[in-house]
């Protein structure tokens, strides 16, 4: 049985850890630009003892308008700008499928990447938050048990992380 006492952030990848401004999809890493706040945000967070995940749907997949080693390569720019200040993701959950090609158990607003880390990473749900852009991304955080913040498009990630920080503080 895992014991559940971790705590973990989950965040949204387009339009709240980059911008999707102008694109419908991102799927090049020159397409990539963190939004303000991000890489500061994160690491204050994981200096706090948080955990973090990406939690992304990436339907443009099935839709064959990229691969999977696209959304690989956006990941390893990501992730080496990330390295870079000190930060680590976790782990990076996707949902390749889309609805009208193909209905599947995983793309938001279902839980079940939420639902696979807390198994996987044995998060407490009572110190988990999700952040995200989309109504999508509050009602996967919901079915899953744990709490949601939702923020404006592409705005500064800061305000977020810090009310995270603050309830963990109390
Ligand atoms: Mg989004
Ligand atoms: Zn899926």
């Amino acid at each position: 049985m895992t014991v559940h006492t971790r705590k973990a952030v989950f965040l949204d990848r387009d339009g709240t850890l980059n911008s999707d401004e102008g694109h419908y999809y991102i799927y090049k890493p020159e397409d990539f630009v963190f939004n303000p706040g991000v890489i500061e945000g994160l690491k204050r967070l994981q200096k706090a003892g948080f955990l973090l995940f990406v939690v992304t749907n990436q339907g443009g997949i099935a839709k064959g308008i990229y691969t999977h080693e696209d959304v690989k390569r956006v990941h390893d720019y990501m992730c080496s700008i990330l390295a870079n200040h000190g930060v680590s993701i976790d782990k990076i959950y996707y949902c390749p499928h889309h609805e009208s090609v193909e209905s599947c158990i995983c793309r938001k607003p279902s839980p079940y990447m939420i639902n696979q880390a807390i198994e996987e990473f044995g998060i407490d749900k009572n110190q988990a938050w999700m952040i995200g852009d989309g109504k999508r991304d509050v009602e996967a955080a919901e079915a899953a048990g744990i709490k949601a913040i939702l923020i404006q498009k592409n705005q500064n990630l800061i305000p977020a992380i810090e009310q995270i920080l603050d309830s963990n503080r109390q």
